[in-house]
């Protein structure tokens, strides 16, 4: 064992227990701000949406989950265990699906965290709204954090850490498109981080923006009861899918050309729609706004940067880090390793490259990066190379890279499947799957 700090742990959700856990087992002292009153994040589901269904007034009471009423998970619950803590079919369980539904996720949490003892290193009810830097020499941190007194007042206080990890996800604040005639447009606009259930869409002509997992199980969804769902898609249109009313986009960007003060949205490929409502199912926003880095961490374009290997920021590294940036894939894992990595590094089991050679690691994959000509809000996607960056990852800890990193190969099949309509999560023969991938070396 060696080193041991307090560290504050910002979030309950997957990221944040796993690093409370990792934490814990190298020896720290550890602290959890939870803003809501249970664990789970995300996959705590939440009926209530934001009064501003775009999410655009930065006033708006935060409802932080994103999930929708029949969502089930678009991973095998395989795919979604932790490396020492599989997501079991429980004998005599609610939910025995192999994809589950939400409400089975969030038990798997519940069960992770009190199997780690971790629900008594966690403060419920305690939003943090301040993690500053107050001492450069020793290192020392402030988490300034709000408890609701009554329905309208707060009572803050403040702590000091060695160290702050931010666990706090990236799936809450909407990222809007953005078209001529948005502001004006009559009609019903929300965001999917809004949609809870079909209800209110029955008989509606329905514009979906977008072509995400989210997109298309929204579509599924409404399909059978709206009068009419078109979607605005990335590139060309999918054969055999389930909408005959796809228009896609030729500049991503702007995703639609215009929505008119008549109620017509007018799209790229010309056609143009007399809508009731449109659903921007286009992602999310990096959002910190507790964060006082002195200009040091900035969000640029969804780009949160400069951060070493989408964990440390170099000139602040070990003392701040973020777990749970990437999207993308079986994320669950890459959470768990970021989780041990940040945990060892602050014992100082494992060591970081130099300040110097960090910061230059982050600028290598910028150029790589704008030499392929992606852009900067894909800087923490993983799609391409999530299984070397797990790879980098479990030689950072001496884990041998496991024959499941095979399973990320899977999830472009997913993406396929979600897109094309299909009915994946029942009829995909996951045992053999699996088989095979045991099988192999
Ligand atoms: C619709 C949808 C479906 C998804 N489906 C899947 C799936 O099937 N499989 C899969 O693997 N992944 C899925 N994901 C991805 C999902 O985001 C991750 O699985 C994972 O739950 C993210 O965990 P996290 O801990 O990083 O963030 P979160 O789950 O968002 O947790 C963050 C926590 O931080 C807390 N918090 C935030 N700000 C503060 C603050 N200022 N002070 C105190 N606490 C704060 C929040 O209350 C929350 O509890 C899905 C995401 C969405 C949106």
């Amino acid at each position: 064992m060696g080193e041991s700090y307090k560290v504050a742990v910002i979030g309950a959700g997957i990221a944040g227990l796993l690093t409370a856990r990792e934490l814990q087992r190298e020896g720290h002292h550890v602290t959890v701000f939870e803003k809501a009153s249970k664990v789970g994040g995300i996959w705590l589901y939440d009926p209530r949406v934001e009064t501003d269904p775009l999410g655009l007034d930065p006033n708006r009471e935060i409802v932080h989950s994103s999930l929708y009423k029949s969502l089930r998970a678009n991973l095998p619950r395989q795919a979604m265990s932790f490396l020492d803590y599989p997501f079991l079919k429980k004998e005599g369980g609610d939910d025995q699906r192999t994809f589950p539904g939400h409400e089975e996720v969030l038990r798997f949490i519940e069960g992770f965290a009190r199997d780690f003892g971790l629900m008594e290193l966690i403060q419920f009810g305690h939003q943090v709204i301040r993690v500053e830097l107050v001492d450069e020499v020793t290192h020392e941190w402030v988490v300034e954090s709000r408890t609701r007194e009554t329905e309208s007042t707060w009572e803050s206080k403040e702590e000091l850490f060695k160290a702050v990890v931010i666990c706090t996800g990236n799936q809450t604040e909407p990222n809007i498109a953005e078209f001529p005639g948005r502001d004006t447009w009559p009609g019903l606009q929300m965001h999917s981080h809004n949609y809870r259930t079909p209800e209110g869409l029955e008989n509606k002509i329905v514009v979906l923006i977008g072509n995400g997992p989210s997109a298309h199980e929204i579509l599924k969804e409404i399909s059978p009861l709206a009068k009419q769902v078109h979607q605005a898609i990335r590139g060309p249109s999918v054969e055999n899918y389930d909408s005959p009313w796809q228009h896609p986009m030729t500049d991503y960007f702007r995703k639609i050309e215009c929505a008119r003060n008549d109620g017509k949205v007018v799209f790229q490929d010309g056609a143009i729609v007399e809508a009731d409502v449109i659903v921007h199912c286009t992602g999310y926003k990096y959002h910190y706004p507790f964060l006082k880095s002195n200009g040091i961490v900035t969000v640029d374009n969804n780009r949160i940067g400069p951060v070493y290997k989408h964990v440390f920021p170099p000139s602040l590294a070990p003392w701040l880090s973020f777990v749970g940036l990437n999207t993308w894939s079986v994320i669950f894992r890459v959470m768990e390793l970021q989780a041990r990595w940040v945990a060892k590094v602050l014992s100082g089991m494992v060591e970081l490259p130099s300040q110097e050679a960090m910061a230059s690691s982050v600028e290598e994959l910028y150029s790589e990066m704008e030499k392929k000509g992606l852009p900067k809000n894909h800087t923490h996607s993983l799609k391409n190379d999530e299984f070397e960056y797990v790879s980098w990852l479990a030689a950072q800890l001496n884990i041998k890279p496991l024959k499941r990193w095979k399973e990320v190969t899977v999830v472009s099949f997913i993406e396929w499947a979600v897109q094309h309509g299909e009915n994946f999560r029942d009829t995909w023969d996951i045992d053999k799957w699996m088989q095979e991938i045991d099988s192999s070396d």
